[in-house]
């Protein structure tokens, strides 16, 4: 596959284009955008220079200056599109994009289709409701603007998608991790092996679950494709997506700019610890320094796909604030995720963890054969030093997701 110059910048090329970049539109935003005037400095010369955007920030300036707060470079005419976050972690954001900054987004698909090989002969099948959350909205902008066939899943039920997926013999599906897999249990349900359907690419967004290799064989296994991990933000844009290597998703450092915040409070553009980053081509409503909240860690170096982007390692394993404490030892939900997720008879499962008279206590709530639950639970107790109480609970039982699966509970008895 023939790589764009940007994939294999050198360091000098990446800095030098980026900064050259960003700082052109610094005073267009001075002139337009009230946010960020009354965040940047008079001169900058230099991505250090400017502070930090948080989400908190960005939450609290819509709240006082509703609907769409004052992170506006250009007059609302401008703008043609209002999406929102999903509000997992607080209030919903609202978020503007004008034609020039959705185009910028069709822009940012092109990179992750090459790098799981769709092209403009796939029929790509969107297994996802449209709804508010950008996500899907721009792959599939970004697909027709590909010229691939956009086969959209919206207000169907899984069945329905299943049906859908063999009668337009579709190459390419795009949904979370945890869709795939019921996707595939609910073509079982019909007497359907996804495996043998003409799918042969599956591109997944919303959680980690295409970069811990358990889940992304399974999905492999189940539907009979090649499995690619993408990672994105409504407040940032589409960033990331994994290559050939699939051991980490890089970023698209032609139009984002990628630092990693460590526990000190330093920002360097390697190693790990908080993502941060600066999107350099939504101006109606950019981030700049843009605390992700997202764990990663960030590699440079030739990968062996030849590309030189950034790769986060095995994506992005979860959000600074995931990690809990067990009784003294640090686990993030995707390293039970990678253990649970070896075990094939396991259909779903659930993770709750309970204060119980002071003592923290790890269950296990899941779909499988008694023997297999055990074995689940000597594994994490084995690999992660926690012992779990394992549930058992019958096929079907637990909830199914269509969007960021909700398995983690914490409560407090
Ligand atoms: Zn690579």
């Amino acid at each position: 596959m023939e790589l764009e110059a940007f994939e294999k910048w050198t360091d000098e090329e990446r800095r030098r284009t980026q900064w050259s970049r960003l700082s052109s539109m610094l005073p267009e935003l001075q002139r337009g955008n009230a946010f960020y005037r009354a965040k940047l400095p008079k001169a900058a010369t230099k991505l250090a220079d400017l502070a930090f955007t948080t989400k908190i920030e960005l939450s609290e300036d819509q709240a006082a200056h509703p609907p769409f707060g004052t992170n506006l470079t250009y007059p609302l005419e401008r703008y043609v599109r209002l999406h929102q976050t999903s509000g997992t972690t607080g209030r919903p954001l609202r978020f503007l994009d004008t034609a020039e900054s959705w185009d910028w987004w069709r822009q940012c698909w092109q990179p992750i289709y090459r790098a799981a090989g769709v092209t403009a002969g796939d029929r790509i099948f969107f297994a996802f409701s449209f709804g508010a959350f950008v996500g899907f909205w721009s792959a599939f902008a970004g697909a027709e603007r590909l010229g691939a066939l956009c086969l959209t899943g919206g207000a169907m039920s899984t069945p329905e998608r299943v049906a859908a997926i063999i009668a337009t013999e579709a190459t390419v599906l795009m949904c979370t991790p945890t869709y795939a897999l019921r996707l595939a249990e609910a073509a079982r349900v019909e007497g359907i092996d996804l495996a043998r359907s003409a799918l042969r690419v599956s591109i997944h967004a919303g959680e980690p679950g295409a970069s811990i290799p358990a889940t992304r064989e399974r999905i492999e296994k189940d539907l009979g494709v090649e499995a690619f991990d993408h990672t994105g933000a409504t407040e940032v844009g589409a960033h990331g997506f994994s290559c050939s290597a699939r051991d980490g998703v890089h970023i698209n450092e032609s139009e984002f700019v990628v630092e990693v915040l460590d526990a000190s409070g330093n920002a360097g553009d390697e190693g790990e610890g908080e993502l941060v980053l600066t999107n350099l081509g939504r101006w109606g409503m950019p981030v700049i320094r843009y605390r992700t909240g997202d764990r990663v860690r960030a590699v440079r170096g030739t990968c062996s796909c030849g590309r030189t982007l950034v790769k986060l390692a095995g994506g992005i394993a979860g959000r600074v604030d995931d990690m809990v404490t067990v009784r003294g030892v640090n686990v993030f939900p995707s390293a039970i995720e990678a253990i649970v997720r070896r075990f094939a008879e396991v259909g779903e499962y659930r993770v709750e963890l309970a204060r119980v008279r002071e003592m923290d206590e790890l269950r296990c709530v899941v779909e499988a054969p008694p023997d297999v639950a055990e074995r689940v639970g000597a594994a994490i107790h084995r690999e992660l030093g926690i012992r779990c109480l394992i549930e058992v609970v019958a096929s079907g039982t637990l909830p199914r997701f269509e969007m960021k699966a909700k398995r983690f509970s914490q409560t407090n008895v």
